[in-house]
């Protein structure tokens, strides 16, 4: 072999080498190119969660280099951290990346009752079990009561007094195995007597005129607008007006219903024992009958002004009475009321009137 073919051979051989160095050089090199180039990042560096919340870890992620064909499960009914993995893929390379997140527990138990307000009879037995009460926390599940608050229990106050007519409240604090506290509170009524009226109360006429009071009441469906006493009504605010006076209607024809409403707002305001002096109770009201109007003002004095005067004289002369008077409030049951008038016929109201007697004594009936 010559010697320049020697060396044609050793050049060919070192090209060779280094073409396959290079070229390995080159594949590992881009290798590591893709498996740098994946990244995922978050969007924040680590992730609260609250108790029981719906997250998914795909929600965690800002932005990301490559696929992730399953995502990490959180589980967030576990309190404490987790650390969830994440392997990201590109061109046949994976990377794996941790991130951590914590479940915490920061919501306290919620309190429900089965009802927002609850109300009773004055005299009816009160416990509180009868507000179905429910006090139950995400984590801890359903609370039971204790004496004194501590974590895991709740407690329950009220001040309702069955014996007395009024508003109370029942309430509620709670506090979780965490120390989470909730507090919640019902109102609880405690309502006047309902009076016993129903199918079997009948109306009672005296001599064809019908007597509503203390002693009398009428059924629940009983009653309506009454057209006679209403056009003997307009008849009377003409008869003021040819006097000069504009006699208004401030209240006429009272269902059953509207009636318990009223009632009961005064004996709110007032207690039952006044509420009785000035306001009937449900069924026990002659505005449910028709027959009644109050008109003028609602005004102790308006039986003093000229207006009022005019009233007193001349009701009779459209067959009304002046119902509640002073000096007969034992025998009616209510305050002097030179507003409230009541519709008997022109006749009996003459009769009453020139007498001076209330209607009680005018039929001879309590
Ligand atoms: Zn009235």
């Amino acid at each position: 072999m010559k010697r320049r073919n020697i060396w044609i051979w050793l050049v060919c051989i070192i090209l060779i080498v280094v073409a396959g160095i290079a070229a390995i050089w080159w594949t590992l090199h881009k290798d590591d190119e893709i498996r740098n180039s994946i990244n995922v990042t978050f969007k924040t560096d680590e992730a609260i969660l609250e108790y029981g919340e719906k997250k998914e870890a795909k929600d965690l992620i800002n932005d990301m280099n490559g696929t992730i064909k399953q995502y990490p499960n959180i589980d967030t009914k576990t309190i404490g951290k987790q650390e969830l993995t994440f392997v990201v893929e590109k061109e046949g390379f994976s990377k794996e990346f941790k991130y951590t997140v914590e479940v915490k527990d920061t919501k306290g138990a919620e309190i429900t009752f089965a009802q927002d307000t609850y109300e009773i009879q004055v005299g009816d037995d009160f416990t509180p079990d009868q507000l179905q009460i429910s006090v139950s926390d995400p984590v801890d599940g359903k609370l039971k009561e204790s004496k004194e608050l501590k974590n895991g229990v709740y407690i329950l106050r009220h001040n309702v007094d069955t014996g007395t007519v009024g508003e109370y409240e029942c309430s509620i604090k709670a506090k979780d195995k965490n120390g989470n506290e909730t507090k919640k509170s019902v109102k609880i009524i405690v309502k006047a007597k309902e009076s016993p009226v129903n199918q079997t109360v009948q109306p009672t006429y005296v001599n064809g005129i019908l007597l509503v009071n203390k002693n009398h009441p009428v059924p629940k469906d009983f009653g309506g607008m009454d057209n006679t006493a209403y056009s003997a009504l307009m008849d009377l605010q003409v008869g003021a007006g040819m006097a000069g006076y504009s006699i208004q209607m401030l209240s006429g024809y009272r269902s059953y219903e509207y009636q318990a409403q009223l009632y009961q707002s005064y004996v709110n305001r007032d207690g039952q024992e006044k509420a009785d002096t000035y306001s009937a109770r449900p069924g026990y009201s002659e505005h449910q009958t028709g027959l009644a109007f109050d008109v003028g003002q609602l005004d102790y004095g308006y039986g003093d002004t000229p207006e009022g005067k005019w009233l007193y004289e001349h009701a009779h002369e459209y067959g009304f009475i002046i119902r509640y008077q002073k000096g007969k409030e034992h025998i009616t049951g209510y305050t002097y009321e030179p507003w409230h008038i009541r519709y008997v016929g022109v006749k009996v109201a003459s009769e009453i009137y020139q007498k001076g007697i209330s209607l009680e004594e005018y039929l001879g009936v309590d």
